[in-house]
């Protein structure tokens, strides 16, 4: 019966210590939001029409001529695509 509750308290503290490495200790509502930050996800990427630079879709600059292109900063979009000049 001891060995019994002695295996359950080595359990319950590595069970406790497991969770601690894994989980901010802020509280679970906060660490599932940040554990689901931490997880990779496939994020859409697109390169820039000027420089070839990969970026994630939501950050990508499009053309003010309206070519459909992507750029990584207002800059690039206002020279427009590399291969065009050359
Ligand atoms: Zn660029």
């Amino acid at each position: 019966m001891l060995q019994l509750l002695a295996i359950g308290l080595l359990a319950y503290v590595i069970y406790r210590f497991w969770k601690g490495l894994k989980h901010n200790p802020l509280g679970d509502n906060t660490s599932s939001q940040a554990y689901s930050a931490n997880t990779p996800r496939s994020i859409d990427s697109v390169k820039c029409a000027h420089c070839g630079v990969h970026m994630p879709v939501d950050e990508a600059v499009s053309s003010p001529r309206g070519d459909n292109k992507l750029y990584c900063t207002p800059e690039h979009a206002e020279k427009g695509p590399r291969f065009r000049r050359k």
